[in-house]
C-alpha cells in the first residue's frame, strides 16, 4: 500500500514535516519513505491510501490506562462524596472492580477500543482488575485488543485487598499470560505483557516477595506509585522506607518497569527512579480528578527521568492530556513558564515511544520512518500560521483535537477511513454494554 497526498510529521529526532513524500506499507511495517513521484513510478499497480492533503502522524501511544473502568461513566456514587483519594478508592473503583464478569471485562474493553481507534490511540499499555473474574481475563482482552486491530501492553493488578487465594490468581495469572505471549504471537504479535501491581499500599512484604520470585526473567512491573501520600505512610509502616525505596529493595525497579503517578515521591526517590532508569507516567487528568496534587514532572525529567504520559482510563484522547499537562503544571505552580510544549511533547512523543517501544522491540514504534511498525493516523488541521518542526508542539496544544482524526492505521490495517470504522461496529459494541451496564451498577450498589 502506498499512503500518499499528504504531509508526513515523522516524529524523528530530531523530527521532520515532509511534503510531496509517500510512505510504502508491507505486511504491517512501514519499508519506504521516498518522493512520491518516485514510489508512483515505482509502485504503479499498488494500492493507494490518498491523504487528501492532511497531515499523516505515527498513531499517538497511551503509557497507562485502565480499560476495565468504562462502566463507571454516568454511575452514581451513593452519598456522601468520597472526601479524598483513599476514599475514591473504597467508594468507586473496588466495588466497581468488583462488579465484573469476563462479559463485562470484554464489553469494557471493547468501548474503549473504539474510542481509542476513533481518537487515533494506536498503542495502549493496560492495567487490568476484576478479582471476580481473574484467571484468563488477560486472555479476554487480548482477544478484545486482537479484534480491533489495535496494540497494547496488558498485565494484571495484584492485590492483597481481596485476601490471599485473589492475590496468588493475580499473580498467576500475570506469570502464565507473560509465559503466553512468550511463546506465541498474541494478536499477531499486537500483544505484549508486563507484570501488575495495584499499589504499594494494598501490598504485603511477603506478596512482593512472591511476585518478585514469580515473575519469569526480564520481566518489569506495573504498578502505582505515591499517587496520594498515604502511599508513602502505609510503606513506611510496613518497610521502614518510602515506596520507591520499597519498590527498589524488592528489585523491582529498572527499565521493563513502569511507576504510574509518583505525585508524592520525594528527592531520593527521584534519584532512585534514575539512576535505575525506570519509567514514570504522569496522568494530569486523573490527579486533578482525584485532588492528589501533581508529580514534580519537570524536575523527574531534569534528573533524567523518563517520564511519559498515559490517560488512567479517562477517554483516550492523547492530545487532551497534552493540553492538560500544559495547562496544569503552569496553574499549580502558579508559573506560566512552567512545563514546556516540548517538555510535553518529551513525554508523549518520545517517551512513550520508547518505552511502548520496548514491549515491541522487532521494529521502531511512534516514528514514520522505513523498518517502523505501520502505526498511522491522518489528522485534517489547517493551520493558519506556519507550522514548523519548532513550533510543533504548540500547534498540537493549541490547534489539534481528536475530532480531526480522519484515518487509523494499526500494523498496515486501516481501521478507520474518513471517520468510518472498517473493522468494529460502535453502535453494537455500545449497545452490548448498555445492556449489561444495569447488573454492573446493580453488583456495585449491593454492596453499600
Ligand atoms: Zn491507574
Amino acid at each position: 500500500m502506498l499512503i500518499t497526498n499528504g504531509k508526513i510529521i515523522t516524529w524523528e529526532e530530531p523530527n521532520t514535516i515532509l511534503e510531496g513524500y509517500s510512505i510504502a506499507v508491507q505486511n504491517g511495517f512501514i519499508t519506504e519513505v521516498a518522493p512520491e513521484t518516485e514510489l508512483l513510478s515505482r509502485y504503479p499497480q499498488a494500492e493507494r491510501l490518498d491523504a487528501g492533503g492532511q497531515f499523516i502522524l505515527p498513531g499517538n501511544i497511551c503509557a497507562h490506562t485502565h480499560f476495565y473502568g468504562a462502566f463507571a461513566r454516568g454511575m452514581a456514587i451513593p452519598a456522601p462524596a468520597p472526601k479524598d483519594f483513599p476514599e475514591i478508592l473504597q467508594k468507586l473503583w473496588w466495588p466497581l472492580d468488583k462488579s465484573l464478569n469476563y462479559e463485562n471485562v470484554r464489553a469494557s474493553a471493547m468501548v474503549m477500543l473504539v474510542q481509542a481507534i476513533k481518537h487515533g490511540t494506536t498503542t495502549l499499555i493496560d492495567h487490568h482488575a476484576s478479582p471476580n473474574a481473574i484467571e484468563g481475563s488477560l486472555d479476554v482482552i487480548a482477544d478484545a485488543v486482537d479484534h480491533s486491530g489495535l496494540r497494547a501492553v496488558l498485565s494484571y493488578e495484584v492485590t492483597d485487598r481481596y485476601g490471599e487465594a485473589k492475590a496468588q490468581a493475580g499473580i498467576a495469572e500475570n506469570v502464565r499470560f507473560i509465559r503466553r505471549t512468550n511463546t506465541e504471537k498474541v494478536a499477531g504479535g499486537r500483544v505484549a505483557a508486563t507484570f501488575g501491581l495495584h499499589a504499594s499500599l494494598t501490598l504485603s512484604e511477603r506478596t512482593l516477595n512472591t511476585c518478585k520470585d514469580a515473575a519469569p526473567e526480564g520481566i518489569g512491573f506495573h504498578i502505582h506509585v505515591a499517587e496520594h501520600e498515604v502511599d508513602e505512610y502505609d510503606s513506611i509502616a510496613k518497610s521502614g522506607w518510602r515506596v520507591v525505596e520499597r519498590l527498589h529493595r524488592h528489585g523491582m525497579l529498572g527499565t521493563r518497569s513502569i511507576v504510574v503517578h509518583a505525585v508524592h515521591v520525594d528527592a531520593r526517590e527521584i534519584y532512585l527512579l534514575a539512576e535505575s532508569g525506570t519509567w514514570v507516567t504522569h496522568q494530569p487528568r486523573s490527579n486533578m480528578n482525584n485532588g492528589v496534587g501533581l508529580g514534580d514532572v519537570e524536575s523527574m525529567l531534569n534528573a533524567g527521568v523518563g517520564v511519559c504520559l498515559g490517560t488512567d482510563g479517562f477517554s483516550h484522547t492523547m492530545w487532551d492530556e497534552w493540553k492538560t499537562a500544559y495547562l496544569a503544571h503552569k496553574l499549580w505552580n502558579r508559573d506560566p513558564q512552567r512545563m514546556s510544549a516540548t517538555n510535553v511533547a518529551q513525554m508523549a512523543i518520545y517517551n512513550n515511544a520508547w518505552l511502548a517501544g520496548s514491549f515491541f522491540p522487532n521494529a521502531p514504534l511512534g516514528v514514520i520512518r522505513p523498518g517502523a511498525h505501520a502505526d498511522i493516523i491522518f489528522v485534517d488541521y489547517h493551520p493558519y500560521t506556519p507550522l514548523t518542526m519548532e513550533n510543533l508542539p504548540w500547534h498540537i496544544i493549541f490547534g489539534f483535537h481528536e475530532s480531526m482524526v480522519t484515518t487509523t492505521i494499526v500494523a498496515g490495517k486501516v481501521l478507520m477511513r474518513d471517520r468510518q470504522l472498517t473493522v468494529l461496529d460502535e453502535k453494537e459494541i455500545a449497545g452490548e454494554a448498555l445492556l449489561q451496564a444495569p447488573a454492573v451498577w446493580e453488583r456495585y450498589r449491593a454492596q453499600f
